[in-house]
């Protein structure tokens, strides 16, 4: 299975990608995850990767575009991917087509999550992440078991430095004009799966699951 999740910060791709990734043995690649990854490496390409991150922009499309190129040719994708916070503009869904179609490979389906504005500020303030695993949080929606502390791997779980309403704000401002266009691209192929992500996380989760068995 091949997927893309599409949607603003604070839409819920990655706590359902970490469902889908448990149920179809298939591994999530988060561009923000593997760029947050370079950042604390150090790496030329975090320290750069950094600059645009905290000021709530896009990193250059022929970084991340590299990114996903290389890390689609690794053997844990043969059997499929899932596909979370790339593409986030036209230039980026274009390159990912030519890749695929080199591997000689298509997309499944392309799930994208609609939520409001303002619930997306709440759900973004009150993320918190585990600094270890990686696992996703919500203070109130999705608690850990003990504050503060990741329930998979007792690590500490902190606030990522975007998630500050200034910065959230940008966010959802560069998601409008770069990577909601994707919407209209991926309906027009044919691939696009449209739910509602106001939902509570268990609804959302059913009702993709429900949606990928019935195609
Ligand atoms: P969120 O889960 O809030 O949508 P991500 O973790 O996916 O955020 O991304 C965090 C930041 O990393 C983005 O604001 C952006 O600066 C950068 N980033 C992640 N993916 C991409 C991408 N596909 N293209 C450009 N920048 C990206
Ligand atoms: P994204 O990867 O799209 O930026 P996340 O999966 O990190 O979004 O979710 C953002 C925050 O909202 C997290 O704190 C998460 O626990 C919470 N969250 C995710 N889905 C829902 C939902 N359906 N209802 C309420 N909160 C949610
Ligand atoms: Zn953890």
């Amino acid at each position: 299975m091949k997927l893309i999740l599409l949607g603003p910060p604070g839409a819920g791709k990655g706590t359902q990608a970490k469902m889908l990734t448990e149920k179809f043995s298939i591994p999530q690649i988060s561009t923000g995850d593997i760029l947050r990854a370079a950042v604390k490496a150090g790496t030329t390409m975090g320290l750069k990767a950094k600059e645009f991150m905290d000021a709530g922009g896009l990193v250059p499309d022929e970084v991340v575009v590299g990114i996903v190129r290389d890390r689609l040719q690794e053997v844990d994708c043969e059997n499929g991917f899932i596909l979370d916070g790339f593409p986030r503009t036209v230039a980026q869904a274009d390159a990912l087509q030519v890749s695929l179609q080199k591997m000689d490979k298509e997309l499944d389906h392309v799930i994208s999550l609609d939520v409001d504005a303002e619930a997306l500020v709440e759900r973004l303030t009150g993320r918190r992440t585990c600094k270890d695993c990686g696992r996703g949080y919500h203070i109130s929606f999705d608690p850990s078991k003990v504050e503060g502390v990741c329930d998979v791997c007792s690590s500490e779980l902190i606030q990522r430095d975007d998630d500050r309403e200034d910065t959230i704000r940008k966010r959802l401002q560069v998601y409008a004009s770069q990577t909601e266009p994707l919407i209209n691209y991926y309906r027009e192929t044919g691939v696009l799966i449209e739910l509602d992500g106001m939902q509570q996380i268990k609804l959302v989760q059913e009702q993709i699951l429900a949606r990928l068995q019935a195609s």
